[in-house]
């Protein structure tokens, strides 16, 4: 792959600017889908910016860790300003939906593929569907959006640093990624599609007295295959019981082959339903894996012990691995943000707003969000981008700012605050909750028909998941045979929504 930009491209965007303009950041799976529908209209200027030198986002994996001590970091644009490489993703990786739900519109994927794909199959299909829809003609590579700026709001004197005048909503900043204060560039645009993923800046709480500990406190952000023996015959904590954590502990129980000594998993949630587990029942009986619930984190006992709540110590702790997920992190929008008032982050980033349809920017609605929604699958992604693109066809109006906001309060209360705003659905009413949300977006569309399976799938999927992850059989999900399913060749229609 090469290291530079596309000039060519950029030109050509910049030629463009009397046609509405559209900036696209990130070329992941939802840069990917936003380009794929904006381009069916001819009359729209795009170009998509990706920092890294191919597409596939998450699923392309970076080739080094952040914490890899013989690689000098300084220069990585992404680095400076996350703390960490882009992909949290690990090669032992299987997807946790089944094909039905991970495919687009009109593109199969190879037979021999697996029911829950690798990562790899996934990044194979991703890019062969970015291929058909040539994604890579609209897309500059090794380029990093630092800035998104409202022109509206900008001083005279920071205009005159710009070496056009602007004439558009937005002014963006980009710099090379692998050399952040070189190649700046500057471009405008109409609209900005902040595709830029929500699984990289890892929420990492203090451990009270962590200092004292001496062995490694780790997020599972960094966890790759090749550091396996790194946890062999070790006491891991592991900090925790979402399905980061199940897809770890299952690996270390199930797959690896120098298992960790002993794996104590501590969360704040109910962990009936793990200690449970027909799955998992062997490896409890022979303390391989305890779980332990508590509703305040644990505090550090000495150089290699965790002091619970209850008075219980942990002994002998070698590694300390935190299962506590991701931050929304948008750092092109807060260097401003005191001023454009683009986006408000809410619970310590762990959800953000006030979003129209938990995707436009009620704030500024020429800034969408696509693919900031948690717990949904790739058919939720797609039906973001095509809607998302009517929007800016201008195929359909907003609401006023007064009702959209009406609305989104509306959500917060619906789902128990703003922490769980970009959840679309909950328990126990999830498989209808899906379907509200996307039924929801359609009602927008004019023309358009609604695709009765999506709801049908979720039905399908909400058995496996409450037959499954609920009952703390996760791992077995994944192998479990679908093959029978009148549902497993299924790909989803082209022209219905
Ligand atoms: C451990 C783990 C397991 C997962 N498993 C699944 C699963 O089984 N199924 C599933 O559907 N999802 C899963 N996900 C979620 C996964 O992140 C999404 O499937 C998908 O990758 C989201 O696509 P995206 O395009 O929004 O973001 P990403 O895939 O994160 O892509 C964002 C892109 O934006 C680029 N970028 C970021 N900032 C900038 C910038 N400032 N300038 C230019 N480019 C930028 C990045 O380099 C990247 O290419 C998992 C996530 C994790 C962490």
């Amino acid at each position: 792959m090469s290291t530079l930009y596309n000039q060519e491209l950029e030109n050509k965007y910049k030629n463009n600017y009397d046609q509405k303009s559209v900036i696209v950041i990130g070329g992941g799976p939802l840069g990917i889908l936003s380009l794929r529908y904006l381009t069916e209209d001819s009359s729209i200027n795009v170009i998509c910016f990706e920092a890294k030198d191919n597409l596939g986002g998450m699923w392309y994996m970076d080739k080094y860790d952040s914490l890899d001590p013989t690689i000098d970091h300084s220069q990585n644009a992404f680095i400076r300003e996350h703390g960490v490489v882009q992909s949290s993703l690990y090669e032992n990786l299987d997807l946790n939906n089944p094909k039905m739900m991970a495919l687009y519109k009109g593109h199969p994927c190879p037979k021999e593929f697996k029911e829950y794909m690798t990562a790899e199959e996934n990044l194979q299909y991703i890019t062969s569907f970015a291929e058909k829809y040539n994604v890579r003609n609209y897309t500059s590579f090794n380029t990093y959006v630092n800035i998104v700026r409202l022109v509206a709001n900008m001083t005279e004197e920071e205009l005159a640093n710009v070496p056009f005048k602007p004439t558009k909503r937005f002014l963006v900043q980009v710099v090379s990624y692998h050399n952040y204060d070189k190649e700046i560039r500057h471009f405008q645009a109409d609209y900005i599609y902040a595709c830029s993923g929500h699984f990289s800046k890892p929420n990492i709480q203090k451990i009270p007295n962590q200092e004292v500990f001496e062995g490694e406190i780790v997020h599972t952000h960094h966890y790759r295959p090749k550091d396996e023996d790194k946890f062999a015959n070790k006491n891991i904590v592991l900090i925790g019981s979402m399905i980061s954590a199940q897809d770890i502990f299952s690996i270390f129980l199930f797959e690896v082959r120098n298992r960790p000594t002993k794996i104590t998993v501590i969360s704040r949630k109910n962990l009936d339903y793990l200690k449970n587990a027909v799955s998992l029942q062997e490896t409890i009986q022979k303390g391989q894996i305890e779980f332990i619930q508590q509703d305040e984190y644990s505090c550090v006992k000495s150089r290699n012990s965790l002091e619970l709540k209850s008075g219980r110590i942990i002994e002998n702790v070698d590694i300390i691995l935190l299962a506590t997920g991701y931050l929304y992190f948008f750092p092109y929008l807060d260097k401003y943000n005191h001023i454009d008032n683009l986006i408000e982050y809410y619970e310590k980033s762990r959800s953000f707003g006030p979003l129209y349809n938990k995707l436009i920017s009620i704030n500024e609605p020429h800034l969408l969000f696509p693919g900031c929604l948690v717990g949904v699958s790739q058919s939720h992604h797609e039906r973001q981008a095509f809607y998302a693109a009517q929007y800016v066809f201008g195929k359909f109006q907003l609401p006023s700012k007064e009702e959209m906001q009406k609305e989104f309060e509306e959500e917060l209360e619906k789902f128990g605050g703003k922490r769980g705003y970009l959840a679309i659905a909950k328990f126990p009413s999830f498989i209808k909750d899906h379907d509200v949300y996307v039924r929801k977006l359609h009602k927008d569309l004019k023309g358009i028909e609604f695709d009765e399976y999506f709801q049908e799938q979720w039905v399908i999927y909400g058995t496996i998941i409450q037959n499954f992850i609920a009952n703390g059989n996760y791992h077995a999900m994944k192998k479990d045979d679908l093959s029978h399913m009148d549902t497993y060749d299924y790909v989803p229609k082209l022209g219905l929504f």
